[in-house]
């Protein structure tokens, strides 16, 4: 009954201080999230805000959009829409090549992780350099983002100091965090000089005035934003809001689930292009226009990408990103990989102990945990349900419709006591590995009850 999450989990688990040590930090992370949201009166009003505003603002996307573009080219952007991920990477390379441009700096953006812009990019020829500074590690190390705020977490900073002294000639041995951040920033300061075009993702759209806002904590989107003449900005079109106002219900929430911060170091709104520059603003479906008319689970859209449901989750503290198949791991991740080919990422929906603590702290609502049981009901019909799973759940549903012989079943139950351990606890019975067997008592509650009940 091993999934391929529970198999990737138990390599994670075999370092131990590296796994004890996520855990840690990652809960630590959720205690500064519920410490700051505490200090807040108005938390829960913010939340149920930012659900109905999610709300309307995906019922009303055709207008929400189109009013954006029409704002956004008032201010003199250029505005594309993009049905797919192709699309996207081959509006990216139209506008990079008509440019002429072989060095592209970038700031962290899911959607282009989820659309593979960097190996498109990289196969036309053109240098894609990462500028948030955990990306660019995990860019160094030909590995991909292990959780979507905090990309590197689960890299030791020895391991980065060894890349740092082959990549940027750092002091062999010297792992000292400021050191190596002072490296990295030198290193990224030629490539911000050297490059021709900058890109950022938006953490939202602000339909009424055509802007993107982009939130980071190291100022590389502005960086990267503020020298070369060409900016191209993308975003998933659920990442509309109406307006200004609505635009304060989320940033507040944002920094403060994510990562426990009052706001983001640098929140950036890009309204119109530079003196003499040229923005470029790309709209992208990718899927989207799907989940919108999927009642059970729109609410999918409502998601800020502020991470809080993984750092709450007890099975991705415990088991990392990379033991989920899809690109973004934990509750949200879960659900998106369903949404976008179940029969793909459907082992996910294992890595879930249905504890609800995603949907509890999620600022925008999402009900995460209501979903992936909802997907674990549809596995059956996938045809991908474990066979033991099924096997077991018809035999239950067999004896709880007969209470007769579900009565006998208890009353014999203790005989399970007898079976011999091998037989739990060997190398074929993968149940066995992680749980003790229960010893079943001698008289059921239901014999218990009819003995003691006072006549
Ligand atoms: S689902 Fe909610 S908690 Fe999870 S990343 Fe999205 S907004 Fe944050």
């Amino acid at each position: 009954m091993s999934t391929k999450h529970s198999k990737a989990a138990g390599r994670f688990l075999q370092h131990k201080e590296l796994a004890a040590w996520h855990d840690e930090t990652l809960w630590m992370v959720r205690a500064k999230r519920d410490k700051i949201s505490k200090e807040l009166p108005e938390w829960e009003d913010l939340r149920n805000m930012a659900e109905a505003i999610k709300m309307y603002s995906n019922s009303h996307l055709d207008t929400l959009l189109q009013e954006f573009e029409k704002n956004a080219q008032a201010n003199g952007a250029h505005v594309y829409w993009a049905k797919d991920a192709d699309e996207y990477c081959s509006i990216v390379h139209h506008i990079l090549e008509s440019h002429h441009v072989k060095h592209f700096i970038k700031s962290k953006s899911m959607l282009a992780e989820e659309c593979g812009l960097n190996e498109y990019l990289e196969d036309k020829g053109i240098e894609v350099v990462e500028s948030d500074l955990g990306e660019r590690i995990l860019q160094l190390m030909h590995k991909r983002p292990s959780h979507i705020v905090l990309p590197a977490i689960h890299i030791r900073k020895e391991e980065i100091g060894e890349l740092f002294v082959k990549e940027m000639g750092t002091e062999p041995g010297n792992n000292d965090q400021t050191y190596l951040t002072h490296a990295a920033r030198k290193n990224l300061r030629h490539k911000f000089i050297e490059a021709e075009a900058a890109m950022t993702g938006a953490n939202f759209a602000v339909a009424s005035t055509g802007e993107c806002v982009v939130c980071t904590n190291e100022g590389n989107a502005d960086m990267g934003t503020s020298q070369p003449k060409l900016q191209i900005t993308a975003f998933g079109m659920e990442k509309i809001v109406p307006d200004r106002e609505a635009l304060g219900v989320f940033t507040r929430l944002l920094a403060r689930s994510g990562t426990g911060q009052p706001i983001t170091t640098y929140t950036s709104h890009y309204r119109k292009p530079r003196k003499g520059g040229e923005l470029h603003i790309i709209i992208v479906d990718n899927g989207r226009s799907q989940i919108l008319a999927d009642k059970e689970h729109v609410k999918t859209l409502n998601c800020l990408r502020c991470g809080a449901c993984m750092n709450t989750c007890p099975v991705y503290r415990r088991s990392g990103g990379y033991s989920y198949t899809y690109f973004i791991p934990g509750p949200i991740g879960i659900n998106l990989g369903m949404l976008k080919a179940p029969l793909h990422y459907y082992d996910n929906v294992s890595a879930c102990s249905l504890c609800h603590s995603c949907q509890n702290v999620c600022p925008a609502k999402v009900d995460l945990a209501d979903q992936i049981y909802c997907w674990r009901q549809q596995l059956q019909r996938l045809g991908v349900a474990s066979t033991p799973k099924h096997v077991m759940s018809e035999g239950m549903k067999f004896l709880m419709e007969r209470p007769g012989l579900f009565d006998w079943a208890l009353k014999n139950a203790s005989l399970v006591n007898k079976i011999p351990h091998w037989m739990i606890y060997n190398g074929l019975n993968d149940w066995g590995k992680e749980h003790d067997m229960p010893v079943f008592a001698k008289e059921s509650f239901n014999e218990l009850w009819k003995k003691n009940k006072v006549k």
